[in-house]
């Protein structure tokens, strides 16, 4: 099978947008920023949160049993202890005399070597590296004005914890029966060694867990269900399949408690990345809690009545990235032509995920139309996401809307004023057909229901 091209765009161009129209920038910048730590601005807001509302959607609104929960960033330190990521989690480095710089052991592949960036590190002869180390990768606080031992906290560094915690709460609440999942979006925070590539890896991040709890028999087919559902999610929302794989890892990969795990890759500029990882998680985390807080973490069917056996249901984990995501998205949808003999950059996201759906520009600012203009705005901003813009060339605002993805765009003109019709344009195709106001905010919002394909891959 032959692959589709790397992508064209870079990563820098990816960031020169981001920044350019404030998508997202650097945090502290007036201060010099702090290393690998990023801010979101309008759009790159407007962008996550519809990033986040279609996994939401996808949890909450599919075809099973999903109920959501907020646990807190901060827990009992003794939920990092039963998880084992007190003792384990961290990843080996290695450092190099030589150019005195830091690496992670397993992957070395992917890093440049000081002297000669060409090179990875412990591949020219000047190299010297050490043996791999263990590193901790929780962020360490203190609870409390007092800094003494007894009030250690750590900020979570996954959500997934938060959830195996409160199984007993859920099951009694939500009125649940395996197979059942609990969906969360929120927070973590890793002491990384390596950051970089932009929003890929950062010390802080948001993720998108959910842990479904199955009768163990049924976790093989649960976990192969898993990872091609959320392979389809990313396609719908656009992703060009060509650029989007789902790779089993091998036995040398696997975390000690998982039978099985795929992640989810796209193709970025910087080779085939994880997006998402799936994880048969087995009964581990359950028992693991159960053996440290002294609690029954175990399903008892009642339907059974005295025949039936508590059991402790199986996990299957697809754990997301939001940022991860988000900037596949981008990355994705970006594209460049020429519109009327000018190079223009445009961002072909699906419309679902555009931070703006539609843009209302009056043609001129004068004449009235600016204020029709506003009428139209107002009447379609309740029904999807609008935006007014009156200022400068009509042309300047449509290269800026498609900068930021803006699918379409509506036209007020003279005629409009005569006969209450309006252009609307579509980013992609450029085709600017005549309609009327009336019937507009529904016209879109049934468009952005249908199903959308990239026009990258006409
Ligand atoms: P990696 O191998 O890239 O370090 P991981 O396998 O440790 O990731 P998980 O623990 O499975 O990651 O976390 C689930 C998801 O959370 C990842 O697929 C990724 O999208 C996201 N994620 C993890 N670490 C980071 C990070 N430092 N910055 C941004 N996103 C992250």
């Amino acid at each position: 099978m032959t692959e589709a091209p790397a992508t064209n765009v870079t990563l820098d161009e990816i960031v020169a947008l981001c920044k350019r129209r404030g998508f997202v920038f650097p945090a502290s910048e007036i201060y010099g920023g702090i290393a690998s730590t990023y801010d979101y601005g309008h759009y790159g807001v407007l962008l996550k949160r519809n990033v986040k509302d279609e996994w939401w959607r996808a949890m909450l609104d599919g075809p099973d049993r999903i109920v959501a929960l907020d646990s807190a960033i901060i827990q009992n330190p003794r939920v990092w202890e039963a998880s084992g990521h007190l003792a384990g989690f961290s990843d080996p480095l290695v450092d190099c005399r030589t150019c005195k710089l830091r690496f992670r052991a397993d992957k070395l592949e992917d890093s440049a070597c000081g002297r000669k960036p060409s090179k990875h590190p412990g591949e020219t002869e000047e190299c010297d590296l050490t043996e791999p180390r263990q590193f901790h990768l929780m962020f360490k606080t203190h609870m409390g004005p007092v800094e003494d031992d007894a009030a250690v906290v750590y900020l979570r560094p996954e959500t997934a914890q938060g959830i195996f915690v409160n199984f007993k709460n859920v099951l009694q609440f939500a009125r649940v029966k395996p197979p059942f999942g609990i969906a969360q979006v929120g927070k973590s925070f890793r002491n990384e060694i390596v950051t970089g590539n932009f929003i890929f890896r950062t010390r802080e991040f948001e993720q998108m867990e959910m842990e479904f709890f199955v009768p163990p028999a049924e976790a093989e087919k649960w976990y192969e269900r898993w990872i091609e559902r959320r392979r389809e999610w990313y396609e719908e929302l656009g992703i060009r399949p060509d650029y989007l794989r789902a790779r089993p890892h091998e036995a040398d990969e696997l975390s000690h408690y998982s039978s099985a795990t795929s992640d989810v890759e796209y193709r970025f500029p910087i080779g085939w990345q994880e997006l998402e990882g799936i994880a048969n998680r087995g009964d581990f985390d359950l028992t693991q809690h159960a053996n440290h807080s002294g609690e029954k973490l175990e399903y008892f069917d009642q339907a059974t009545g005295e025949a039936g056996e508590a059991y402790v249901p199986h996990v299957i984990e697809p754990a997301a990235g939001v940022d991860r995501a988000l900037l596949a998205f981008l990355v994705d949808a970006y594209d460049t032509d020429e519109v009327e003999g000018r190079r223009r950059t445009v961002l072909r996201l699906h419309p679902r995920l555009a931070p703006v759906k539609v843009a209302v520009l009056p043609l001129v600012s004068r004449e009235g139309m600016p204020e029709k203009a506003r009428a139209v705005y107002d009447s379609l901003r309740q029904r999807v996401g609008a935006e007014y813009d009156e200022g400068g060339s009509i042309g300047r605002r449509y290269r800026r809307q498609d900068e930021i993805g803006t699918p379409w765009g509506v036209t007020v003109d003279g005629q409009t004023l005569a006969d209450d019709t309006v252009t609307l344009r579509d980013r992609d195709s450029l085709e600017q057909v005549r309609v009327p106001i009336v019937g507009l905010a529904d016209e879109l919002a049934a468009r952005l229901e249908l199903p959308w394909r990239s026009p990258k891959l006409a």
